[in-house]
């Protein structure tokens, strides 16, 4: 019998409908860019296996990091406990962050990174004897899986079975181009009824299609948050370490968030891991000579060695500057590509920011996750070697950046 064979006997997989979809594709092999199926067919990872692969598959220098530590160190509690790489990532974050995040909370993913952040949000009004427990964030955003997650994201099919139990959140629109004064106006409205935080994802909203922000509408809101104290929360974990140009979205911002959360790109795609980064004010106002302040929250395999490992060796990658030139190379690359779609009549809206590149292919269908033209675009890309996961009819590429 096959892997995927075997599989499909004992595994239940993730976005997956297993009743209707073809059997998972069996990968024994991933080198660089490509990954190769139990037939010795290749396929050329076009989504960087959603969004971690940073550097390319198998990058020797991660292994090497990873298997020196694994002769030291493989797991130890992260709670009266600590160890170098997890102390050392730390300060590479800081380093690379922008300056005035102080704190490095770890979990181990984007789901439970950013529900960390808002249970930070909501806790630290608490601990200020000032409750709020309002959160706003963009009606079409998406940041994670978990019930808090879901909660802070837009509503949408991937919410409807959790409804009552989901938290009240305000939604306002994004600030896309056309939509900014909008935006700002239901913003305001928001701000009325006392928020706790402000939660987006930086310049672009991954599964709401790939949709890119007006930079400066973006950074007024963050802006106006600021002005009334709310507590502002990027989510970085799909934008994080480089895929927006910089190696992070917020970069690109001149206002800057309280919290910054990381996952996906963090540890180059080898390992999972989580962080949400916080300024020295949030971090303060859960110190106190009582337990009953202090952040009750926390993963078995929180900060876990191998992981922290394989971030230090990832972000060390981030600063060779054949990664900065093959980020260029992939930017122009698209650049050039998105010439050439602009003039295929079957498509429309080509955007392209940083290492990213999408376009919709034309439906008469209303567009959603699960537009038909999704599967026949799925499978048309994989026939052709091509691993892509379309949003709907959207298509979309995150290469990895630094290949070898
Ligand atoms: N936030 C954003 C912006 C994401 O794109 C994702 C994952 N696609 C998440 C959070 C959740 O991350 P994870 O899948 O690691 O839980």
């Amino acid at each position: 019998m096959t892997i995927s064979q075997r599989d499909s006997r004992v595994i239940w997989h993730p976005f997956t409908q297993m009743e209707i979809e073809p059997e998972a594709v069996g990968i024994v092999r991933g080198q660089g860019s490509l990954l190769f199926d139990e037939h010795g067919k290749s396929y050329v990872d076009g989504v960087s296996s959603w969004w971690v692969n940073l550097h390319g598959h198998g990058h020797p220098a991660i292994i090497e990091r990873i298997t020196e530590q694994l002769n030291r160190l493989e797991q130890v509690i992260f709670a009266g406990f600590t160890h170098e790489p997890a102390v050392e990532l730390a300060e590479r974050l800081l380093e690379i962050l922008p300056g005035y995040l102080a704190k490095v909370f770890y979990t181990d993913n984007g789901s439970t990174a950013t529900e960390a952040a808002i249970k930070m949000a909501i806790q630290y009004w608490h601990n200020k004897g000032a409750p709020r427990t309002k959160i706003i964030s963009f009606a079409d955003s998406y940041h994670g899986d978990t019930v808090g997650a879901i909660s802070a994201s837009g509503r949408s099919q991937f919410s409807i079975p959790f409804a009552p139990l989901l938290f009240d959140v305000i939604h306002i629109a994004p600030p896309y181009e056309g939509s900014q004064d909008q935006s700002l106006n239901e913003l305001r409205n928001a701000l009325s009824h006392k928020p706790a935080a402000f939660i987006f994802e930086p310049l672009i909203q991954g599964v709401a299609g790939m949709r890119l922000h007006d930079r400066a509408g973006l950074d007024v809101l963050i802006g106006e948050c600021k002005k009334q104290n709310v507590i502002t929360i990027a989510d970085e974990v799909m934008t994080g370490f480089g895929r927006t140009g910089p190696n992070f979205a917020c970069e690109l911002l001149s206002n800057n968030p309280d919290i910054i959360c990381l996952s996906k790109g963090l540890t180059g795609g080898f390992m999972p891991l989580g962080a949400t980064v916080v300024s020295q004010d949030i971090y303060e106002a859960f110190l106190a000579n009582d337990r009953s302040k202090m952040f009750f929250h926390g993963h078995s395999y929180t900060a876990n060695p191998l992981a922290c490992t394989a971030a230090l060796a990832s972000t060390e990658l981030l600063r060779n500057p054949q990664c900065a030139e093959n980020r260029r190379r992939i930017e122009n690359s698209h650049k050039g590509f998105a010439k050439v779609l602009a003039n295929d009549p079957r498509v429309e809206n080509v955007r392209h920011l940083g290492t990213i590149l999408a376009f919709d292919v034309k439906t008469n269908a209303t567009t959603s996750y699960t537009n038909e033209l999704r599967d026949k675009l799925y499978i048309h890309f994989l026939n052709k070697g091509v691993l892509l996961r379309p949003l709907g009819n959207v298509v979309l590429c995150s290469s990895a950046i630094l290949y070898y």
